[in-house]
């Protein structure tokens, strides 16, 4: 399988509860390494722009007041089908439904709060890459 990068965001509730570390060891033993990693507090507009694809569903408001409400980490990860592989790792959007072992079965709380981001697609990894590392910080 070919060497992927995905993107990934801890989410403001991971990082409120301390919880960066756990969730980095998830990602790191399921084989997933860290390549760009950056914390950063995201204005609405930031968070308006990430999120646009969802700009017509009717959690977006609130999707953006918990995206901005605090730190976030974000993170390029590599490794072989990372795309796929984080999203099993990942789990499913509503921790209710996430599958045991996974991030957000661990450390989410509801299907807003749900601890990390993950592309779902090579685009739209590219695209989410691009937003917030330009390409001469990555190698
Ligand atoms: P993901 O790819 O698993 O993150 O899920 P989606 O792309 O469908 O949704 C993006 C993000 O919007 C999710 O991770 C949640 O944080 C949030 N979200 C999705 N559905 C809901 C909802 O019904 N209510 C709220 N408040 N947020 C939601």
């Amino acid at each position: 399988m070919a060497i992927e990068r995905t993107f990934s965001i801890l989410k403001p509730d991971t990082v409120e509860k301390n919880k960066i570390g756990e969730a980095l060891a998830i990602l790191e033993s399921s084989g997933l390494r860290p390549v760009a990693m950056r914390m950063m507090h995201l204005t609405r507009k930031q968070a308006e722009g990430f999120y646009y694809v969802h700009r017509e569903r009717k959690f977006f408001g609130e999707l953006v007041d918990f995206m901005t409400r605090g730190p976030i980490v974000a993170m390029v990860l590599e490794g072989e089908g990372a795309i796929a592989k984080y999203r099993e790792v990942m789990g499913a959007t509503d921790p209710a439904k996430a599958a045991e072992g996974t991030v957000r079965k661990k450390l989410g709380a509801n299907i807003g709060e749900n601890a990390i981001h993950g592309s779902d697609a090579p685009e739209t990894a590219k695209f989410e890459i691009g937003y917030f590392f330009p390409g001469y910080e990555l190698g």
